[in-house]
C-alpha cells in the first residue's frame, strides 16, 4: 500500500486565489521601469493573471548579481489537463514532477539566455539528478501544477532593462509554461514510464519486509555509474543477474512479474576480488532507499527505507553517545556509555554512527570496507595475543547480535577478512561484476579453517535515547536573529557553526542539504525544548513534513528544497559541534 501524501498538502488552488493584476498591467509596469534603478523592480511583487496560469512574484532580487528573483507559476488543471491517474498517489505525482522539472528546464534553456549583467535574462529551475524525490520546485495535484523557478531580472550595469523584462516575463515565460507544463504538450508515453517506475519501486520497497528481505536487485539492472561525478548509468556495463539460489520474484502492478536477487534480513557479506563490483553493488543498495528515473538502470533496485550507510569519519564530533556496545575501557577510565568527543577517531566515529543510526530508527546498516576503520571491523588472533588491552569490540563480534537482539540487518562489502565468514548468514561473491551465492562454500571453509580468535564479550546493545539541549543549538548569527544556510552541497551553516555532511553518504543533492538546514531551524524553534528526545523531535518533524510537505519548514515558497529522511536530519544534528545532550537512563 502506498501512503498518499500529495493530497493532504495545502492545495495549489488556494495559493492561486490571491488578489490579482493582469498580465497587461505587468507588461506596462515593466516598460515604465526601463532604464530606472534596479531597485524599482521591487514594486513587482504580487500575483498576476496570465489567463492560462497565475504568476506569483514572491521575491525580487536587490541587484542583478544577487540570487535571482523567486517566482511561481500555477497552472490550474482546467488548462494543464493531466489525467488523474498520472498523479493519483504520491509515487506517481513525485515521479511526474521530476519529469515536469526536466521539461520546464529544457524549455527554459531553449527560450532564454543570459543577456546583460549578473543573472540577467535567465529562467532556471532546480533540476533533479537520477532520483525521484519530492521537490518544492514542482507539484501536481487535482487542482493543478505549480512550478517554482528563479528569474534573473534583466539589467545593464545596475539599471533595469524593463523592456527586456517585459519580453522575458510576458512573452517567453508563457511559452515555456505552455510547452512544459501542459499535459498535451508533453510526451504521454514518457510520463507513463516515469509514473509507473516510481509506483513499482515504492511497491517493491513496501513488500520487502513481508518477504524477509532488506533489499532487492532486479535482473538486468545496471549498477555502475559513468563516473564519481556523473550519476547516470555506465554504458556497456555488465547487467546484473541474480544467482539462482537467491532469486525471488515480485508481481508489480505495472511491470508485471520481475525477478532478481533478494538480500535477506540478517548478516549479508559481499566478497570478491578487488575491482569486481562489491562497492558498486553496495552503493546501488544505499541509493535504493529512493526511487530512480525509469532509464537509470537501478529503477528496480530497492532497499528497505530506513537503511543507513555507516562509515568511519575521523575528526567529527560526538555528543553523549553510548558507544559501549563497541568500545570500553578507554585509557584513563573514560566513560563510553555517554561518550563525547570533538575529534573522534575512525573507530569511535563508526561506533557512534551505528548507535546514532539505531536511535534514528535504522533497521539496516550498510558498511563498505573501503570507508570503514579496520580496527573497528576486525581483530585477528595474533593481534589479540599481542595486545591484551583493546577497548574495541570489533563489528565482526556484534553483527550477529545486532540482528538477533535488535532486528537490525547488516550488509557488508568486505573482501579483506575471512573472519566474517563465521557470522554471515549469506555470502555473495562478486566475480566479473556478477554475483554468486557462495554461502555453502564459505561455511565449509570456515569449518575447515577455524580461527583461534576469541569472540570478544561485549556490553548489551541498548539504545540510550538522548535529549538535545536547546541552549547548545544556537542559530543566532550577528544581526540575523536566526540563520541556517548551506555552503556547497554538503555543508550547513547553522548560526556561527559549520556542519560538515561529507560523511553522510546517502545525502543525494544540494536540495536535501538546503531542506535540512531549514529543518534544523524548524526543529530547534518548534520541538527541541529540553524535554523531547531526539527520536521524538525526528518524529514530530517527519509528521509535519508528511502533512504539509516541504513548505512546513519555511513559508517563503522556496523552490530549491528536496525531501530528506529523518536519518539524514539526525546525522546533521549529531554533527553539530556545539550539541549537548542529556541521556535518558536506559
Ligand atoms: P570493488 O569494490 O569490488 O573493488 P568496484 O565496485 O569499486 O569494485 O568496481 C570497480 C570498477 O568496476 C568501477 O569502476 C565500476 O564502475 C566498474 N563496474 C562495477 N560494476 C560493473 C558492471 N556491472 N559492469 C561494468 N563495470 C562495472
Ligand atoms: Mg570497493
Amino acid at each position: 500500500m502506498i501512503v498518499d501524501r500529495s493530497v493532504s498538502h495545502g492545495s495549489i488552488s488556494t495559493l492561486c486565489s490571491m488578489p490579482m493584476h493582469d498580465k497587461e498591467r505587468l507588461y506596462q509596469r515593466l516598460i515604465q521601469l526601463d532604464g530606472r534603478s534596479y531597485a524599482t523592480y521591487k514594486e513587482l511583487r504580487g500575483t498576476y493573471d496570465f489567463g492560462a496560469f497565475a504568476l506569483h512574484i514572491d521575491h525580487v532580487q536587490s541587484d542583478p548579481f544577487a540570487a535571482p528573483s523567486r517566482m511561481r507559476a500555477c497552472v490550474p488543471q482546467a488548462s494543464a489537463a493531466y489525467p488523474p491517474h498520472t498523479y493519483q498517489n504520491s509515487s506517481r505525482s513525485v515521479a511526474l514532477s521530476a519529469y515536469l522539472i526536466d521539461s520546464f528546464a529544457a524549455q527554459a534553456r531553449r527560450h532564454t539566455q543570459r543577456s546583460g549583467s549578473g543573472y540577467s535574462g535567465l529562467i532556471e529551475i532546480a533540476t533533479p539528478g537520477q532520483l525521484l524525490l519530492e521537490r518544492s520546485a514542482m507539484r501536481i495535484d487535482s487542482t493543478g501544477v505549480e512550478a517554482r523557478f528563479t528569474v534573473g531580472l534583466p539589467a545593464t550595469g545596475r539599471r533595469a532593462l524593463g523592456r527586456q523584462a517585459a519580453h522575458l516575463l510576458c512573452e517567453l515565460l508563457p511559452e515555456i509554461i505552455e510547452n512544459a507544463l501542459r499535459y498535451a504538450a508533453n510526451d504521454a508515453e514518457e510520463i507513463e514510464r516515469y509514473i509507473t517506475a516510481g509506483e513499482d519501486a515504492d511497491i517493491l520497497r513496501t513488500q520487502l519486509r513481508a518477504r524477509g528481505l532488506v533489499a532487492f536487485v532486479a535482473d538486468g539492472s545496471v549498477l555502475p555509474r559513468r563516473s564519481g561525478i556523473d550519476d547516470r548509468p555506465l554504458a556497456g556495463a555488465v547487467p546484473f543477474l541474480s544467482p539462482p539460489s537467491l532469486r525471488v520474484e515480485f508481481d508489480l502492478p505495472n511491470a508485471g512479474r520481475v525477478s532478481g536477487m533478494g538480500v535477506r534480513e540478517g548478516v549479508t557479506l559481499i566478497v570478491g576480488g578487488g575491482f569486481h563490483g562489491k562497492s558498486t553493488l553496495l552503493r546501488a543498495l544505499e541509493r535504493g532507499i529512493y526511487n530512480h528515473r525509469p532509464d537509470d538502470g537501478r529503477q528496480r533496485v530497492v532497499c528497505e527505507a530506513s537503511a543507513v550507510k555507516i562509515r568511519a569519519e575521523d575528526g567529527r564530533s560526538i555528543a553523549g553517545v553510548d558507544i559501549s556496545p563497541f568500545i570500553n575501557e578507554l585509557p584513563m577510565g573514560r566513560d563510553t556509555t555517554c561518550f563525547s568527543s570533538a575529534n573522534a577517531s575512525g573507530s569511535t566515529s563508526q561506533a557512534a554512527y551505528i548507535a546514532e543510526a539505531m536511535e534514528a530508527g535504522a533497521r539496516t546498516l550498510l558498511v563498505d570496507e573501503d570507508t570503514a576503520a579496520t580496527n573497528f571491523m576486525i581483530r585477528d588472533e595474533r593481534m589479540q595475543q599481542l595486545v591484551s588491552h583493546e577497548p574495541i569490540t570489533p563489528l565482526v563480534d556484534r553483527v550477529h547480535a545486532l540482528y538477533r537482539e535488535r532486528g537490525i540487518s547488516t550488509v557488508l562489502a568486505m573482501g579483506g577478512s575471512g573472519d566474517y565468514l563465521d557470522v554471515a548468514d549469506c555470502v555473495i561473491a562478486m566475480e566479473d561484476y556478477l554475483p554468486r551465492d557462495v554461502t555453502k562454500r564459505a561455511r565449509t571453509i570456515a569449518a575447515a579453517h577455524p580461527t583461534a580468535r576469541k569472540a570478544a564479550t561485549a556490553h548489551p546493545l541498548a539504545i540510550r535515547e538522548r535529549i538535545p539541549q536547546p541552549h547548545s543549538m544556537d542559530a543566532r548569527r550577528g544581526k540575523r536573529s536566526l540563520d541556517a544556510r548551506t555552503r556547497g552541497d554538503h555543508c550547513v551553516l547553522f548560526g556561527r557553526e559549520t556542519i560538515d555532511l561529507n560523511g553522510v553518504e546517502q545525502l543525494v543533492d544540494g536540495g536535501q542539504t538546503r531542506a535540512i538546514a531549514r529543518a534544523l531551524l524548524y526543529a530547534r524553534t518548534h520541538y527541541i525544548d529540553g524535554r523531547r528526545s531526539l527520536a521524538d523531535v525526528l518524529d514530530a518533524v517527519e509528521r509535519d513534513l508528511a502533512e504539509r510537505g516541504l513548505d512546513a519548514l519555511d513559508d517563503r515558497c522556496l523552490g530549491d528544497l528536496t525531501h530528506f529522511r529523518r536519518q539524514e536530519l539526525a546525522a546533521a544534528i549529531n554533527r553539530l559541534r556545539s550539541l549537548q545532550v542529556l541521556q535518558i537512563e536506559a
